[in-house]
């Protein structure tokens, strides 16, 4: 009997045709086309055992889950179209988790503030907690816990500032706690209280001193949507808007990473994506990449996955060690990988606005040389065959009409770059929770110059990604995913059209971006001493 239940609403659980970009889908409104349009390009739903089990789901889930079993509690995670299984009656707690419960990360109100309409995540989390059973079940004493990295959208403090996620938490009778923070030992007691019938405190903060140890974070049971493994956790560069950065430094042992990978493996995955804030920190104390660390880990990798990916890099890291790239091109891109790709957070041009919100990010440069390490890490990336996600912020606090020219200029100067390159609101994490969100109606001409811009040279570089972004598949399955998704783009190249984005530039045809490193002494010197 299981009476602990896990679940999360459809856009997270999915695998989302098997390329967790395409999970970025998920935040964004359904547009003039029905939403079941979306659902198959984002999140298609995940398949599941007799019991509604999925076969994968998120990674997060899968830590508290195992968290839970290994502390002997009959925790399971449920896919959300069965669970009416279990509730009302088994269940006697529900957990919930989400990336993005309400649509209030930084993709999500810039798609939603821009198209005037819900997000598409918004709307499947609302729906979840609307289903009939799981209402019943909750006034029939079921108690309900929510946590994972969005839970601050659930709390007395969101729900203050925004009137319709009170009325919201209110029509749905209410959350009996929310957790923010890493639960991976606190979830254990809270649930007991939970199932004991006690009390439950209605907001838990575990602060980053209580983070749990390496040794206190649970392996996974089962497997991972698209095999994601974490290798660590934390960031030391201390970017102003970040909450990552308020989270001590650890890194997993290579065996303990090696036994997730085997349970996704013997699952039947055969690629998989390494996740931490910057990969190529791997087993770094410092902010050097540490090759000895490095090199293991992606052959180790490699030997049990096809194909391996990153989640993110950071454009400092890349450029300290430039001479690494290569190296672990040589062990990734054997068999049949040929690209891999990877979140890079640029967040602006301007070493201005480096220097006054996130200056650990350029460290061990100069803010100075920000733009310059960017087109330098575009060239050594793409030379690589590492096609990555550059995620910028418009509206940070600090910034000025200024730094938005410099990003343009930086803009300009990725032109060529294979990459998307995704501008996003600003929202209030981190150091800066104090301030408020940036909305579609503070928008500068500057700003939807930069919005033009990008989506501009999404769709120009979305075409040529799109022939090898579906490889490792059969070749009849290939032909329809590109057709669908280049249908996609047609649509989406209408619309932009339309509303006058499309910006034009230089340069009539998009060609693969040339590497400026062109001799190793042009790279440019870290100016601090780093251990
Ligand atoms: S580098 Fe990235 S993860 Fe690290 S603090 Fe800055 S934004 Fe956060």
């Amino acid at each position: 009997m299981t009476q602990v239940v896990f679940t999360c609403d459809w856009t997270m659980m999915s695998n989302h045709n098997r390329r967790e970009f395409l999970g970025f889908g998920t935040t964004t409104p359904a547009m003039l086309l029905p939403e079941g349009f979306y659902r198959r390009m984002f999140f298609p739903p995940m398949p599941t055992d007799a019991s509604g089990h999925p076969v994968e789901a998120p990674y997060g889930m899968r830590k508290i889950e195992a968290a839970l079993l290994d502390a002997g509690v009959d925790a399971r995670i449920v896919h959300p179209d069965h669970l009416h299984r279990y509730l009302p009656g088994e269940a006697r707690v529900l957990l919930l988790s989400g990336h993005d419960y309400l649509g209030l990360n930084p993709p999500s109100t810039t798609f939603a503030g821009a198209m005037r309409k819900d997000p598409l995540n918004r709307v499947n989390f609302m729906r979840l907690m609307r289903l009939p059973h799981l209402l019943d079940a909750h006034a029939q004493g079921m108690k309900i816990i929510a946590g994972g990295p969005s839970s601050w959208q659930l709390t007395g403090a969101t729900r203050s500032k925004l009137p319709w996620v009170d009325a919201f938490v209110r029509e749905i009778g209410g959350i009996d706690s929310v957790v923010e923070g890493e639960a991976d030992v606190a979830i254990v007691d809270l649930v007991r209280k939970a199932l004991a019938g006690e009390p439950l405190p209605s907001h838990v903060v575990l602060e980053p001193r209580e983070a749990p140890r390496v040794d206190q974070i649970a392996t996974i049971r089962y497997a991972s949507v698209n095999g994601l493994t974490e290798i660590g956790r934390g960031c030391c560069r201390g970017c102003s808007f970040c909450s990552v950065t308020q989270r001590p430094t650890r890194w997993y042992p290579l065996e303990k990473i090696e036994q997730e990978i085997q349970v996704n493996v013997r699952a039947g995955l055969t690629s998989g994506l390494l996740h931490s804030d910057d990969v190529l920190f791997y087993g770094s104390p410092n902010i050097m990449p540490r090759e000895e660390k490095l090199l293991p880990l992606m052959r180790m990798a490699k030997r049990h996955y096809r194909h391996v990916g990153w989640s993110h890099v950071a454009v400092a890291s890349l450029m300290t060690k430039p001479n690494l790239l290569p190296k672990i091109r040589d062990i990734l891109l054997t068999g049949e990988q040929t690209w891999w790709g990877v979140e890079i957070g640029v967040e602006t041009g301007s070493p201005r606005l480096i220097t006054s919100a996130m200056p650990g990010k350029v460290a061990p440069f100069k803010a100075s040389q920000w733009p310059e390490l960017v087109t330098q890490a575009a060239g050594l990336l793409n030379d690589n065959s590492v096609y990555p996600a550059c995620t910028f912020i418009v509206g940070l606090p600090q910034e000025t009409e200024e730094d938005v020219i410099r990003t343009l200029d930086l803009f300009d100067d990725l032109w060529d770059f294979r990459a998307l390159l995704v501008p996003m609101f600003f929202v209030p994490l981190g150091h800066l929770t104090q301030k408020d969100w940036f909305r579609h109606d503070r928008v500068t001409e500057r700003q939807k110059e930069l919005f033009g811009k990008a989506i501009t040279h999404g769709l120009r570089q979305s075409r040529m990604l799109l022939d090898m972004f579906f490889e490792g598949r059969p070749e009849s399955t290939q032909a329809i995913y590109r057709a669908l998704f280049s249908g996609f783009i047609d649509f989406v190249t209408l619309v932009a059209k339309e509303k006058g984005l499309i910006r034009p530039h230089p340069r009539s045809e998009p060609h693969a971006m040339e590497s400026p490193l062109r001799h190793p002494d042009q790279i440019p010197a870290p100016t601090i001493q780093v251990r």
